[in-house]
């Protein structure tokens, strides 16, 4: 498979330097949930004050369901971003969730937020989110928006988010070339663009010799080139 060397600039990713403050108000937002009536029910989760007791222990659940499925699947996390959940869409919409989006990630330079609406108020929408989070923490930050294909960030993304839209029997996936850009990744057919990402991410995991996703994330932030050493992992060096 021959991969794109040019650089490239993650969609939903957020440059926080190069844009005026007010162009970004969802994320300044974000970073500011603390002084806002968001109630933070455990170090670093934040709920709308619409949530009842019993939703605020639900909330816990499933950030706890959600830390515990990445970990089984890469490992412990290093990262602990903060996770901001809305009762609807209005609200989320204030720190970037824009429908039908369920969710999205702020990377910035000491941290991540993510911010979830009602409908990503689940296990599979957090872990894929905390996948991203735990990505951009171990990658580094200029990497993360400059070193990595859409493809790659998506594909870590989905191994640990089940939704059955994701489900590839008997369809005709888009190849990997196609979808390096966040704008490639995120026009035509998005569904089945996560769709081929995830299972080129599935049967690379799966190599013999494939060292992990956190070796290889190590590896990209020392400087070793990304494509080549994904393809040493395909090739089983
Ligand atoms: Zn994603």
């Amino acid at each position: 498979m021959k991969f794109s060397k040019r650089r490239i600039l993650s969609g939903s990713l957020i440059v926080f330097f190069l844009y005026p403050a007010y162009v970004q108000s969802h994320v300044l937002a974000s970073v500011a949930i603390n002084l806002s009536d968001y109630i933070e029910i455990q170090p670093n989760l934040y709920v709308d004050d619409l949530f009842t007791g019993e939703e605020q222990e639900q909330a816990i659940v499933t950030h706890t369901e959600a830390r515990q499925r990445v970990a089984r699947t890469y490992g412990e996390l290093a990262s602990n971003p903060v996770v901001i959940i809305s009762s609807n869409s209005s609200r989320a919409e204030r720190y970037g969730v824009k429908q039908p989006v369920p969710g999205t990630i702020h990377v910035l330079p000491w941290g991540q937020y993510i911010p979830l609406n009602d409908e990503g108020n689940n296990v599979d929408v957090l872990a894929h989110e905390l996948a991203h989070a735990e990505t951009a923490h171990r990658v580094g930050y200029i990497e993360w928006i400059l070193g990595l294909p859409a493809w790659f960030i998506e594909g870590v993304a989905m191994q640990v988010d089940y939704r059955e839209r994701y489900n590839a029997s008997g369809k005709n996936l888009p190849s990997m070339s196609t979808l390096t850009t966040g704008s490639e990744f995120h026009s035509g057919n998005i569904t089945l663009n996560y769709t081929a990402a995830k299972y080129e991410l599935a049967s690379w995991l799966k190599v013999n010799g494939n060292q992990g996703l956190y070796v290889f994330l190590d590896k990209t932030r020392s400087g070793e080139s990304f494509c080549s050493t994904y393809q040493e992992y395909a090739s089983g060096n």
